[in-house]
């Protein structure tokens, strides 16, 4: 399998390459702020539940997170691999993700991650504001999404590296040329 974790800071570009790669490579991809957007727009009590921390930019709870990938990678065992997208974003998340892939013996061939600037980052988010419809893209809760950020989930970043996993690409220019820095990076897994 190919299982690839898509790093980076809100507004790094993971769900657009994303989608450039579940087209060329066939993968599943699961990005958790989609589901739990998919849950809100349902109406469901986990949406109500994560609306609220969402909105301010927190992050859910940790068990909550791992439950739902769970699920989707039991709903997915004849997929050729997964595209992890905004997950995991905390070290106890990344453990049980490992662990998870242990279980259906397979493991992460590799974390990606996008780097890209801060204030390119913050305009970027301000511009995706003003169409996306998300409650979140707002300047206090970006604000609140980047602490998180490297409070949290920068280390995950390291939790690969010492696992000789952690590939860091520039995540400025446009979407070809940092889609043709990620197929580099791939050219070296298979399937
Ligand atoms: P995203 O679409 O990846 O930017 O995620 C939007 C929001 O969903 C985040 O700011 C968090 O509130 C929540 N979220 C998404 N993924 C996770 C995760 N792996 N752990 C905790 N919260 C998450």
């Amino acid at each position: 399998m190919l299982n690839i974790v898509l790093f980076g800071p809100p507004g790094a570009g993971k769900g657009t390459q994303s989608q450039s790669l579940i087209e060329k490579y066939s993968l599943v991809h699961l990005s958790t702020g989609d589901i739990l957007r998919a849950e809100i727009t349902g109406g469901t009590e986990l949406g109500k539940y994560a609306k609220q921390i969402m909105d301010k930019g927190d992050l859910v709870p940790d068990e909550v997170v791992i439950q739902m990938i769970s699920n989707k990678i039991d709903a997915n065992l004849a997929a050729k691999g997964f595209i992890f997208d905004g997950f995991p974003r905390t070290i106890p998340q990344a453990q049980a993700l490992d662990e998870m892939l242990a279980q259906k013996g397979t493991q992460i061939s590799c974390m990606i991650s996008l780097t890209v600037p801060e204030d390119e980052l913050v305009s970027r988010l301000l511009k995706r504001g003003q169409t996306s419809g998300r409650a979140d893209d707002n300047e206090t809760a970006i604000r609140n999404r980047f602490n998180e950020y490297m409070m949290k989930t920068l280390p995950v970043a390291s939790f690969y590296q010492n696992q000789n996993k952690l590939y860091q690409i520039d995540g400025v220019g446009s979407l070809d040329s940092i889609f043709d820095r990620i197929e580099g990076i791939l050219s070296h897994f298979s399937a």
